[in-house]
């Protein structure tokens, strides 16, 4: 299905400024597209830098009233935005899987997880409510509060057009900021059917906009003078380069970059419960997941066991139109990724990896011209590989052949990402010594894809986040608040006369 119509303009995707649907200034577009039947679905408009300016006006105008409302009442306006979610999430669901090409269970799974960040946001002025100190000195008290910081922005990846906004706008409205999202131009409508909502929730105009595009848009809301802060989700170039030209202007900016997540697999492990999450966190949603697990680290003799299991269950995926209720992997997001996946196979082959499952070239039924891959499967890949060090965000799961827990521990530390990362086993204390040691923000015990809780927050460490907070929880609520300290004293004495001593307490 598609968008509903009146999200569309004549089968365009556009902006959202004010309060309602705008076509913006520029005439460029760009194809949306059906990654399950290969056609042309729909365009979005592409901003160009005053329709970026139009956003941040509205915004700039609608923050002073939505910043001074008592938090409690912004509260009750998500409140009554995560009733219309929650009404409407099987619409949402579709119209990811249309544009994005996951299976439709999996964006039910995706609206859920955006949800869970709502209900945290209705809660957020409990986190609000700052500290005080009586009497930090004779007649003086000192308290902290917390106040938004303005305009806030956000810049998010494809691969959860739902769920990642949602780890951003919501805490940002709830802190009383105004916020622009600049959603992925593969899959814009689900932001602009949560535009909606947010204005039926009685949001008031402005204080949610949305501006689609590409890096005419992206550049301009880094170079914003009255846009304040910067939340990026994406590829870790596009992070590095947010971060650094976010910086330069002042900005704070909080930007999660790619990933390589290995998942551990101890010799003493539930082969059968390994094997499940291995299949399901590599080839689930085609591995375009930042979580997704695409390194196995097989420990001892357990490679031997594991690995004609998950070729055995690699082979026989259903890989399907989303749609399709049995559909266990959809199509890939665009072809030229698909394009670009199946390179990465081919290189990997050519570096000597042992190619156990080959996806390319697959045709699905009825659905030819489709971005179809299967999943496919390398085994013996080694660190020297760039199969082992580079992204491929795809349905490739790359086994790696290790000693001892120690070797697993030294080569995951040798990884430029450090997104999210699991061990199975079950040795509690090899599970304890594991979770302590490894050097990745995200960790699973016996969890293949840890996705942290809406109130525990999002993020990971080294080349996979540039900036100091992580995404949503109390570490959102920071990252879109600024700390204001207090001091009170209301003399009754006589003037003391000039002090030029530094304040002790007294
Ligand atoms: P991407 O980096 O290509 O795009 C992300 C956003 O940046 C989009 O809105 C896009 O329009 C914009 N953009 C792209 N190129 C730009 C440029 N040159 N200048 C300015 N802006 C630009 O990422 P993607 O392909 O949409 O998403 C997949 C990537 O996102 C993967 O690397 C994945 O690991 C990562 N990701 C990370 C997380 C996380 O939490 N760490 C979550 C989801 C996705």
């Amino acid at each position: 299905m598609g968008a509903p119509e009146a999200f569309t303009q004549n089968l365009d995707v556009a902006h959202w400024i004010g309060g309602a649907p705008q076509r913006g200034s520029g005439g460029r577009s760009q194809t949306v597209w059906n990654p399950a039947t290969g056609q042309a679905a729909r365009r979005v408009l592409l901003a160009e830098s005053a329709d970026v300016d139009a956003a941040v006006a509205a915004a700039v105008a609608a923050q002073p009233a939505w910043g001074d409302m008592p938090p409690i009442r912004r509260a009750r306006v998500l409140n009554k935005f995560l009733a219309l979610m929650n009404e409407h999430k099987d619409t949402l669901a579709a119209m990811i899987t249309a544009e994005h090409g996951k299976v439709f269970s999996d964006a039910q799974g995706e609206v859920m997880r955006g949800i869970d960040i709502i209900e945290f946001a209705c809660g957020v002025p409990q986190l609000l409510k700052g500290d005080y100190t009586d009497q930090v000195s004779t007649g003086i008290d000192n308290w902290t509060m917390r106040q938004p910081l303005g305009v806030v922005a956000g810049i998010t990846p494809f691969n959860f057009p739902c769920m990642v906004p949602c780890w951003m706008f919501p805490v940002a409205l709830a802190c009383g900021n105004a916020f622009i999202l600049k959603p992925s131009e593969r899959d814009p409508s689900p932001s602009l059917f949560m535009a909606d909502l947010l204005k039926q929730a009685g949001l008031p105009d402005g204080v949610f906009n949305v501006v689609q595009g590409d890096k005419v848009a992206v550049d301009r809301l880094l170079a914003h003078p009255d846009v304040a802060a910067i939340s990026f989700v994406g590829s870790t170039p596009i992070a590095q380069y947010i971060y650094e030209t976010g910086a330069h202007h002042g900005k704070r900016v909080q930007a999660l970059g790619g990933a390589k997540n290995h998942m551990v697999v101890m010799p003493d492990a539930d082969l059968t419960q390994a094997v499940d999450a291995l299949i399901g966190s590599a080839y689930g949603s085609a591995g375009e997941r930042c979580m997704a697990i695409s390194v196995a680290v097989l420990v001892g003799d357990v490679a031997d066991r594991i690995v004609p299991l998950l070729a055995e269950r690699a082979k026989t995926l259903k890989v399907k139109n989303g749609l399709e209720a049995d559909a266990e992997m959809g199509p890939i997001v665009t072809k030229e990724a698909r394009d670009r996946i199946e390179a990465a196979i081919g290189r990997g082959a050519d570096e000597g990896a042992s190619l156990v499952v080959d996806g390319r070239g697959l045709k699905v039924p009825g659905h030819e011209a489709g971005f179809f891959t299967g999943g496919t499967l390398f085994d013996h890949v080694t660190p020297a590989m760039t199969l082992w060090r580079e992204e491929i965000f795809g349905p490739v799961l790359a086994c790696v052949r290790v000693e001892s827990l120690d070797d697993a521990l030294a080569l995951i530390k040798a990884h430029a990402y450090g997104n999210g990362v699991a061990c199975f086993t079950r040795d509690g204390a090899a599970a304890r010594e594991f979770a302590r040691r490894v050097d990745v923000g995200m960790v699973g015990i016996n969890v293949p894809i840890p996705v942290p809780m809406a109130w525990h927050g999002f993020g990971g460490w080294k080349k996979s986040l540039f900036g100091d907070h992580h995404a949503y929880g109390e570490e959102g609520v920071r990252f879109y608040t600024r700390q204001k300290s207090i001091m009170q004293r209301w003399p009754d004495r006589a003037a003391e006369g000039a002090s030029f001593v530094m304040p002790t307490a007294r």
